[in-house]
């Protein structure tokens, strides 16, 4: 099978692989769609030491199981989305619900090899079936995106409803979506992009929208209760001065990840600010993502589709400045 395999730091190869059967406890699965984030660049630029080469990159995927380990309660047919790692779901982190803290977890194009290829064979312990109303663009961004914030949510700041919370980098592929999954848990949503042509396509999804760099001093008066930061770095001091006292920031975003910030500790303290981070999800914040996104309120925004074989293209439309949404490879 043709498969996008990262041979060593920065060096990825799309080749023909052989398909490694399942074993008991695993599936194998036909990728019907895979799609591409940021992370993938992280991974292929070496800031995940886990990685073993070679690997095959990619740790978003849906598809068809078409084959189940006899362990398993899958069968072929099945259409599911993958965690980003494998639970033993026997550690004390996952006995208690926390399989995303799992003591020895393996990542998907890390440890174990990922889904940009046409088939994946992964563990059945990561495996979340697709309600059959969900189109494959939603579920295939629902693991490492739309969960990923309401997972963040949950745990920054649950009582949404009615309040106002900030998005930063709306019109990107993990932005666009929070835009949307916070108006559809009933926030009031202000989007933050970097440029006219992005407003006018966050503004159907957003009450208001800011441009440019210098936005807390537009929306002082706006009570902004949660910040979600799909940036870093760039809009860390921002945020700070934006977000208003008690008030929460999630952070979900890392573009640049060899740099820093540094924080007078006071202005976080004398705000009472939370600072929230969020990296991984569990199957049930994937299933409860799913049951709300089946309620028609979220839209996958697609900015481009690119085939497997290209997938380096893909991966280079990322820094395209333009860019709106998600990327999908399809196999
Ligand atoms: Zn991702
Ligand atoms: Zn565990």
């Amino acid at each position: 099978m043709l498969a996008a395999v990262v041979k060593e730091r920065g060096k990825l190869e799309v080749t023909d692989v052989p398909i490694r059967s399942p074993n008991n406890d695993e599936l194998l699965v036909k990728v019907r769609k895979a799609s591409i984030c940021y992370r993938d660049l992280l991974q292929l630029e070496g800031y995940y030491p886990r990685m073993k080469y070679p690997v095959i990159l990619g740790h978003e995927m849906v598809g068809e199981v078409v084959k189940a380990g006899s362990m398993t309660n899958f069968t072929p047919g099945d259409r599911v989305v993958s965690l980003l790692y494998a639970p033993d779901m026997t550690c004390d982190k996952c006995k208690l619900g926390f399989e995303n803290y799992c003591r020895n977890k393996l990542g998907y194009s890390e440890e174990l090899d990922g889904f940009f290829s046409e088939y994946a064979t992964i563990s059945a312990k990561s495996a979340v079936r697709v309600p059959t109303n969900l189109t494959d663009e939603l579920a295939v961004i629902t693991p490492c995106v739309t969960a990923m914030i309401y997972r963040g949510v949950k745990r920054s700041s649950p009582n949404v409803k009615d309040s106002t919370v900030l998005v930063t980098g709306a019109a990107g592929g993990v932005g666009i979506h929070a835009v949307q999954l916070l108006k559809a848990l009933g926030a009031r949503v202000i989007a933050q992009v970097r440029s006219e042509e992005k407003a006018r396509v966050v503004k159907r999804f957003s009450d208001l929208v800011v441009v440019g760099e210098k936005y807390a001093e537009q929306i002082k008066k706006e009570d902004v209760t949660l910040i979600v930061d799909t940036v870093g770095v760039q809009t860390f001091f921002e945020n700070v001065k934006a977000i208003s006292a008690g008030g929460s920031i999630l952070q979900v975003g890392n573009l640049d990840p060899s740099s820093s910030a540094p924080i007078r500790f006071g202005s976080l303290i004398l705000k009472d600010i939370k600072f929230v981070g969020n990296a991984s999800v569990t199957s049930a914040d994937v299933r409860e993502t799913m049951e709300l996104e089946a309620s028609g309120k979220i839209t996958p925004i697609i900015g481009e589709e690119v085939p497997l074989a290209n997938v380096k293209e893909g991966l280079n439309s990322l820094h395209e400045p333009s860019r709106v949404g998600k990327i999908l490879v399809t196999p």
